[in-house]
């Protein structure tokens, strides 16, 4: 069985609602995961932000105007009277809810619970759609099989005895449809994989089922070797092995949740990334495979702070690095990129929650200098530290300060730390460097 995720834009609209049953309407039993329609997600969490800072007229404003727009979408989709009743009632249950929520003490639960409404929207009008259309498909409720345990990982046995529960007791049909995105935490509350999360719940799903491929079916014909919202001409990567695929992920690439491909990188279940829009371009495919060397793609993190610590004391001396580790440790802050000099260490993190708390520990140890509104730009290819073409990307030097570079953490991955406001000309810069001017 084959696992397929459609996100927000192929949901978005009754044009790409019709395109999506095109492609999954094959003949074959699947799983589909869906996305929230497209704008949804960010006008609940704007919704819950509102709640929040108890500006509750406007936030009762904001519900009552996304209600409006899913009657416009109900009363097209759906020809069908009982169909049309049907989800007409469920849509106005779900919105009754979010009206409810504004008059809550807001809480991170009543967030998350705010921030459900989208997939079980969007699940349950396009299953709808289905039956109307004659197709034979079955809803999976994701909130009985996804679960996340007390470090939010997911919990893979929950999920697959759930799953396979779930599986029996729903009639027998040839496409299941379930949400993205939702999960419970250990409490058994509701909860979220984090935005972007739906590709997740595809790979934790094709890697529970065993699925033969996951499909990531989006808005773009695959990865592109640049960010095509910064940088033109960008060009569709064909093959990606899981660890290039995992770094494009982790370091920025938006087409993919940062933990996707985790999930089915060990038992090599390859993950295809299609565009709904134009299902016969290739795509790209991510698999075990090695295609070829060299620098393959580029990507960008942002929210990223640097922070130098420098100490007379490192002079030669040896356990000053574990003391700055445990403090970070302490703080459960993950560190992303380091340098060393004799003299000082530079690392960086992109979870700023208890900084202050460590410059102050490390301040016992050392002098420290904070940078934020810092970006880390990521080169991403088998073997690139070896390769020929590399040496190109240090044109990079002559347009911008770059302050800080890894190079040899691994063979796969040369990551650079820049300013976030030479981001743009940084990715435009590297872009004809390396996969635009011709070598003579
Ligand atoms: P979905 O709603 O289908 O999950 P996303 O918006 O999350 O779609 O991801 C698709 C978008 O990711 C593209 O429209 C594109 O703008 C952006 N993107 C950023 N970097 C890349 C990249 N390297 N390759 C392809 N798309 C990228
Ligand atoms: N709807 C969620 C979001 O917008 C999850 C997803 O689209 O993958 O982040
Ligand atoms: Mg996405």
């Amino acid at each position: 069985m084959k696992v397929l995720k459609f996100g927000g834009t192929s949901v978005g609209s009754i044009e790409n609602m019709n395109n999506v049953k095109s492609i999954i309407n094959d003949g074959d039993k699947k799983i589909v995961v869906l996305s929230a329609m497209s704008g949804t997600t960010n006008a609940l969490v704007s919704i819950a932000s509102k709640i929040e800072t108890e500006s509750i007229k406007e936030a009762i404003e904001e519900v009552e105007s996304l209600h409006k727009k899913y009657v416009i979408v109900v009363n097209e989709l759906l020809t069908d009277e009982d169909l049309k009743a049907q989800v007409a009632t469920y849509v106005s249950e779900r919105f009754n809810f979010l009206l409810e929520c504004a008059s809550k003490v807001f809480s991170i639960e009543v967030e998350n619970e705010i921030l459900a409404q989208g997939e079980l929207l969007s699940t349950f009008m396009f299953n709808a759609f289905l039956q109307q259309e004659g197709v034979n498909s079955q809803l999976l409720a994701a909130l009985d099989f996804m679960k996340i345990d007390a470090v939010k990982e997911p919990d893979v046995d929950y999920t697959k005895e759930h799953l396979n529960k779930a599986l029996e007791v729903t009639p027998e049909a040839e496409i299941y449809i379930t949400q993205g995105f939702i999960c419970l935490d250990d409490n058994g509350a509701i909860s979220n994989l984090q935005r972007g999360g739906s590709d997740y719940t595809a790979t934790i799903v094709g890697a529970v089922i065993q699925a033969e491929e996951v499909q990531i079916w989006t808005d773009i014909d695959g990865m592109h070797n640049n960010d095509p919202r910064f940088v033109e001409g960008t060009q569709p990567i064909s093959n990606l092995s899981f660890d290039e695929a995992a770094e494009l992920a982790y370091f920025g690439a938006k087409i993919l949740h940062p933990q996707t491909v985790l999930p089915v990188r060990a038992d090599g279940i390859p993950v295809r990334l299609k565009n709904t829009m134009n299902p016969p371009a290739s795509g790209t495919l991510i698999s075990s495979n090695h295609v070829e060397n060299g620098i393959k793609a580029i990507a960008a993190k942002d929210n990223i702070t640097a922070i130098k610590i420098k100490s007379g004391r490192m002079l030669q001396a040896h356990g000053f690095l574990r003391k700055v580790f445990e403090i970070f440790e302490v703080y459960e802050t993950p560190i992303d990129m380091i340098t060393t000099s004799e003299v000082a260490v530079s690392l960086t993190i992109d979870d700023d929650k208890n900084l202050d708390k460590i410059v102050e520990e490390l301040q016992t140890i050392a002098t420290i200098e904070v940078d934020r509104k810092q970006s880390i730009v990521c080169l991403v290819g088998h073997s690139i530290v070896n390769h020929e073409e590399t040496f190109k990307l240090f044109q990079i030097l002559k347009d911008v300060k770059i302050r800080m570079i890894s190079y040899g953490g691994s063979r796969n991955n040369i990551s650079l730390l820049i300013d976030t406001q030479n981001k743009i000309e940084t990715l435009q810069k590297l872009n004809e460097y390396l996969f635009e001017l011709v070598t003579l």
